[in-house]
C-alpha cells in the first residue's frame, strides 16, 4: 500500500510517502520520498526540499497556489521520481490540527468532515485553512483516492470534564470553549512506543509524555487513555515555549490592553510570537542558542532557561497528580530528544518521585531507550516522535476498516 502523508502548516508543508506491505514493521521504515516546502527562508516565494533515491534537491517555488502541485510532481518526474503515476497512491493522510470535540479518531474525509474542518477555522485560523487547501488540491488531482484526516485533538477527547471544562460561566463551555489539547498524534505515538520498548501492556502504565519542540505540551496517560494535557482551548496554554508564553494570569491581557492601549491583534502577537524563550532571553526561541549563550555567561538566557524549567517541572507535577502516580516519563520532540541538559535538570527536580536518571545514558545520545538508573522505580524514556508514520498508520487502518 502506498500512503502519502501531508502535514500542512501556515508557513510550511511537510510531506512524505510510505510503501507498506501486508504486515506493519516493528520499527519505523524510512519514507520512500520526503518533501518540505518552507515559505520562511527565501526572500520571495518558497523553497522546496525533496529527499528520495538517496539524493536531496532544492527547488524554488514562486506561487503558493501551485506549490502543492509542484511538490507532488517531484514524486513522478525528475531525479526524485519514485512513482510512475500519482494514481499509484492508495490513500492520503492529512494532519489536521483541530477536530474540535467531535472527532475522537481518524476519519475518511467526506463533505461533512470538510465542513467540520471549515467550521473550526476560528479555533485554528493558521492551520485549518491550510489543511483544507491540501485536501481540495488532492481531490482535484486524484478524485478517486480516499483521504483521511488525523486530528491533533483526537487523542485528548477522553479527558474527563473536571480537566476539560474551564471554570467560566457554563454557557461558554456549551459554546465550545473547553480544553482541546494538541500534539495528540505525538503523545499517542509515544505512549504506544513506550509499551513496546518496555514490553509491558499499555493498560498497565501511568505515563507522562513531554513533547518539547517549538511548541511544548505534556499529556497524562493512564490505561492508554489521555486523562489530562497542558495545552488547552488553544496551543497557547500550559508550558513556556519557544515564542509562546504558556499559562499566565489572564488579567495580564486585560491590563496590557487597557494600560498600553494595545489591540487584540497586538496582544495575540506578543503572547504567541514574542514571548517564551525568545521574549525573556531577548536572543532566540531555540534551546540550542539559549544553552550556548548560558555557557557564555548570558544572564537573560539563564533566566529564560530557569523559567522554562520551573514551569516544566510544576506541570509534570500536575500531570502526576492527575494520574495519581507515574511509571514512565517520556521526553520527545526537538528539545526532549536532543537536550541532555534539559533532561538532566528536569529529572534532578523529580527525585521526590523516586526518579533517578542514569547520567551516562542521558549523555549518550539516547533514542527510543530507557535512561533511568536500573533501580529507579520511574522509567525515563527518550523517544523519537514519528508523527508522519503515525498518520500513515492511522490512514491505513482507516481505509482497511
Ligand atoms: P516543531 O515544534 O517545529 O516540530 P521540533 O520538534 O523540531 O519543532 O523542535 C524544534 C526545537 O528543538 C528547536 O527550536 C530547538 O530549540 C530544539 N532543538 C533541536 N535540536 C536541539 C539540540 N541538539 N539541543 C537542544 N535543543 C534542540
Amino acid at each position: 500500500m502506498i500512503i502519502l502523508v501531508l502535514n500542512a502548516g501556515s508557513s510550511s508543508q511537510k510531506s512524505c510517502l510510505y510503501s507498506l506491505g501486508k504486515s506493519i514493521p516493528d520499527t519505523t521504515p524510512e519514507p520512500l520520498w520526503e518533501a518540505h516546502l518552507d515559505w520562511t527562508v527565501a526572500q520571495e516565494g518558497g523553497i522546496l526540499t525533496v529527499k528520495s533515491n538517496d539524493l536531496k534537491q532544492k527547488i524554488e517555488v514562486k506561487e503558493r497556489e501551485t506549490a502543492l502541485k509542484v511538490l507532488l510532481n517531484t514524486l513522478v518526474t525528475g531525479d526524485t521520481k519514485v512513482l510512475e503515476n500519482l494514481n499509484e497512491i492508495d490513500v492520503v493522510g492529512h494532519r489536521v490540527v483541530h477536530g474540535g470535540s467531535k472527532y475522537s479518531q481518524a476519519i475518511v474525509i467526506t463533505q461533512e468532515v470538510k465542513q467540520a474542518i471549515t467550521d473550526l477555522i476560528p479555533l485554528a485560523p493558521n492551520h485549518n485553512p491550510a489543511h483544507l487547501e491540501g485536501i481540495n488540491i488532492i481531490e482535484e488531482i486524484l478524485p478517486e483516492i480516499p483521504q483521511v484526516a488525523v486530528f491533533d485533538t483526537a487523542f485528548h477527547t477522553t479527558i474527563p470534564d473536571a480537566a476539560k471544562i474551564y471554570p467560566l460561566p457554563y454557557e461558554y463551555y456549551e459554546k465550545g470553549i473547553q480544553r482541546y489539547g494538541f500534539h495528540g498524534t505525538s503523545h499517542q505515538y509515544c505512549a504506544n512506543r513506550t509499551a513496546q520498548i518496555l514490553q509491558q501492556p499499555l493498560e498497565s502504565l501511568k505515563i507522562v509524555t513531554c513533547h518539547l519542540g517549538n511548541g511544548c505540551s505534556l499529556a497524562a496517560i493512564k490505561n492508554g487513555i489521555c486523562v489530562d494535557t497542558t495545552m488547552g482551548f488553544s496551543p497557547l496554554e500550559g508550558l513556556m515555549m519557544g515564542t509562546r508564553c504558556g499559562s499566565i494570569d489572564p488579567q495580564i491581557l486585560i491590563y496590557m490592553m487597557q494600560k498600553y492601549e494595545l489591540d487584540a491583534g497586538t496582544v495575540n502577537k506578543i503572547l504567541n510570537k514574542e514571548s517564551g524563550l525568545k521574549g525573556v532571553s531577548g536572543i532566540s526561541a531555540d534551546m540550542r542558542t539559549i544553552t550556548n549563550a548560558i555557557a557564555d555567561g548570558n544572564t537573560q538566557a539563564q533566566l529564560a532557561f530557569d523559567i522554562y524549567l520551573h514551569r516544566f517541572k510544576s506541570s509534570i507535577g500536575a500531570m502526576v497528580a492527575s494520574l495519581n502516580g507515574i511509571d514512565v516519563l517520556v521526553f520527545t520532540a526537538g528539545v526532549g530528544e536532543n537536550s541532555r541538559i534539559v533532561r538532566e535538570k528536569t529529572c534532578a527536580g523529580l527525585t521526590y518521585l523516586g526518579l533517578q536518571l542514569d547520567l551516562a545514558k542521558n549523555n549518550g545520545d539516547p533514542v527510543d531507550t530507557n535512561i533511568a538508573a536500573d533501580d529507579s522505580p520511574v522509567k525515563v524514556l527518550v523517544i523519537h516522535t514519528q508523527e508522519d508514520w503515525a498518520i500513515a498508520l492511522s490512514a491505513r487502518s482507516c481505509i482497511a476498516d
